[in-house]
């Protein structure tokens, strides 16, 4: 009776040894698994994630080491990515363990010979080892990598303890594809960063109640408002036109309904006005960006700068109306008096004659030279325009020239100044003639109460610089930077009377600086100009 009390005591005994044990290792797998549900969705690096599930995962199985190896991208090899009771020292001796893992078929996962060689490595690594599991970490049909947990001599794995390491691994298979997708929506972040803020054209993403989110560098520089004050702002507070094409803006767009109404793009064009008060025309054009299920999510801005092309388009029409007007004008004159030196019913004089035809000569120089001069810019933009290269003396030349101009005006003194042995240059002799007459012709032009006209040279370092001076009306600063532009004439009373299309100065800077040279102008108005060039003295 006693013995059978003491055995039905050892057995209640045993009974709730056991299932104390049960309850211990049932509550260390549910703390594991709240560890492993808090790893998941903390935002720890792949490799701290990878450590712990294995972490837990060993401990779990009572194991005595663990190791988790990820395919490598592009390639058939495996590389440890995390290790559990195994020193650093020793892991290289694992390596024979990620030799030959199928990639394939997951279903049927078998690494060949992996009991012998997992002998191997614990001799290698003289770690007593005795057993192996190794389960693969599989999204979909791809296999992203294998966990190992290694038993010390004397454990055995269980069938539960095989499921377990397998809802292990399927986490771990979980967390790397997380931190790939994670990864790649990084990347694609930080390009599509770099592409908004670098972009040349102002870019902005606005809310659906018009609050600037995202607001690019370009922008910036377009309206002056920096990106940190831009950003938090309505549209309407940053966006400010000082004037607009007749058409929708984007507030009167939505108020109609723009873009639930209508889902395709609003283009606005206008000065955009700048914080600074100048202004920019632009073009911009409003996209709405919608989310899967139709909401509006936000409307993205794309500002581009189109200022250069309303200049051109303007320089176009400038052009067109200024070079038929000096097509015009000598065009009328030449057909003025041959039609009267043509007269049947009139007999004339030969001084008439002399005087109609003498006209008719200047007046078709005129038409040559806007003729050469429309050439020579074509020239130049298509990049055709070619230097005749040969010693020049340009103080004769100067000499030459000026004694032509000196027929041409009763009401200026021009001078002229070289040292003596002024040095001969390596240039285009018709060019640089070209480059005087133009100054020299501009002097006179533009000097019409007479006075001294100056040319003259001198030798500086290792170039030659050459002035035309006169005591004419002269050029305000803003002036002085825009003459040498193409088709420019500073607009006022005597360019309005004289003839010209602008494109003397810049075939003259042009021609300077295609013989390495430079061109610059010292003016004050009402007391006079200076133009020099300087051009080097070894090509
Ligand atoms: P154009 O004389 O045919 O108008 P240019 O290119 O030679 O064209 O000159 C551009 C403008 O620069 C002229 O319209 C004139 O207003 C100004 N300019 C040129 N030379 C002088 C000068 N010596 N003094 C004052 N203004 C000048």
């Amino acid at each position: 009776m006693v013995r059978f009390f003491f055995f039905r005591l050892m057995a209640c005994y045993n009974q709730s040894m056991f299932s104390n044990v049960m309850i211990r290792h049932l509550i260390r797998q549910r703390d594991h698994m709240l560890e492993l549900s808090r790893t998941l969705t903390s935002q720890l690096s792949l490799n701290e994630v990878l450590r712990r599930i294995l972490r837990s995962a060993t401990e779990l199985l009572d194991g005595h080491a663990g190791l988790i190896a990820l395919a490598d991208d592009g390639s058939d090899t495996f590389t440890v990515r995390a290790s559990y009771g195994i020193q650093p020292t020793v892991l290289k001796h694992f390596a024979p363990l990620l030799t030959d893992i199928p990639h394939s078929d997951p279903e049927s996962f078998v690494i060949p010979e992996l009991d012998r060689k997992m002998k191997l490595v614990a001799q290698a690594a003289g770690m007593g080892l005795h057993q192996v599991i190794a389960l693969p970490m599989v999204i979909g049909s791809e296999m992203l990598g294998v966990v190992y947990i290694f038993l010390a001599s004397g454990g055995q794995f269980s069938p539960d303890g095989v499921q377990l390491l397998q809802s292990f691994a399927d986490q771990a298979a979980i967390a790397v594809q997380n931190a790939r997708l994670f990864e790649q929506i990084s990347t694609e972040k930080i390009r599509l960063d770099a592409i908004l803020r670098h972009s040349a054209d102002g870019i902005m993403i606005l809310d659906t109640s018009l609050k600037i989110e995202t607001f690019n560098l370009a922008l910036a520089r377009l309206t002056g408002w920096t990106v940190e004050e831009a950003i938090g702002k309505h549209h309407e507070e940053v966006i400010t036109w000082a004037s607009r094409e007749p058409g929708m803006d984007l507030i009167r767009a939505v108020a109609g309904g723009w873009p639930l109404s209508e889902a395709s793009v609003l283009y606005v064009e206008g000065d955009l006005r700048h914080v600074g008060g100048s202004t920019r025309s632009v073009g911009v054009t409003y996209a709405p960006l919608f989310s899967g299920d139709g909401q509006l999510r936000n409307i993205i801005a794309n500002v581009r700068d189109i200022t250069k092309f309303r200049e051109a388009e303007e320089a176009k029409t400038t052009f067109i109306s200024m070079i038929s007007h000096e097509l015009k004008t000598p065009v009328s004159v030449i057909k003025g008096y041959a039609s009267t030196l043509n007269r049947d019913d009139v007999e004339w004089d030969s001084d008439t004659v002399e005087r109609g035809l003498t006209v008719i000569d200047e007046e078709t120089d005129k038409l040559a030279e806007l003729i050469d001069n429309l050439l020579d810019v074509s020239r130049l933009q298509i990049g055709t325009f070619k230097l005749d290269y040969g010693p020049v003396s340009i103080d004769n030349l100067a000499k030459k020239i000026v004694e032509m101009m000196r027929t041409q005006t009763a009401i200026h003194t021009i001078t002229v100044d070289f040292p003596e042995d002024f040095p001969i240059i390596q240039g285009d002799s018709r060019r640089l003639g070209q480059v005087l007459s133009n100054l020299l012709n501009n002097a006179i032009k533009y000097s019409p109460e007479g006075g001294t006209i100056s040319v003259g040279g001198r030798v500086v370092e290792n170039s030659v610089e050459v002035y035309v001076s006169d005591e004419g009306i002269g050029l305000t600063e803003e002036e002085q930077v825009l003459i040498f532009d193409r088709f420019y004439r500073v607009d006022n009373a005597l360019s309005r009377k004289t003839q010209g299309a602008g494109l003397g100065l810049y075939i003259v800077r042009s021609i300077v600086e295609s013989h390495g040279g430079r061109i610059w102008v010292e003016s004050q108005p009402g007391v006079g100009t200076t133009f020099t060039f300087s051009l080097p003295l070894s090509q």
